[in-house]
């Protein structure tokens, strides 16, 4: 009798894990916990942002923030009448004075 030709393997599943290998977050904050996928930009959190201190304070009350948009944002919810009191036209120069030649 002939052993004919055997049967193709099946293809090998995909090995768990191999596909979520890039949602990983390797690198860990150990201040502040947050997970980043590369060491550089880890470093950088911790240079730039980590520990770093709201730097942009509001000139109405004692809130900071560290983005100005942020801040702008903050500054229109709670301090919009002020806002617009600041932003008063200023009053038109007095007009018809003309010391032309005559
Ligand atoms: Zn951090
Ligand atoms: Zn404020």
């Amino acid at each position: 009798m002939h052993v004919g030709a055997a049967a193709a393997p099946c293809p090998p599943a995909a090995a768990p894990g191999a596909g979520a290998a890039g949602s990983r977050l390797d690198f860990q904050c150990g201040a502040c916990g947050r997970g980043y996928m590369h060491k550089k930009t880890l470093v950088r959190h911790q240079r730039l942002e980590c520990g770093k201190e709201p730097s942009l304070p509001c000139p109405f009350c004692p809130h900071r923030t560290k983005y100005r948009s942020s801040l702008l944002t903050h500054m229109t919810n709670r301090h919009g009448d002020l806002m617009n009191m600041k932003c008063a036209p200023a009053p038109a120069p007095p007009d018809g004075s003309s010391p032309g030649l005559s």
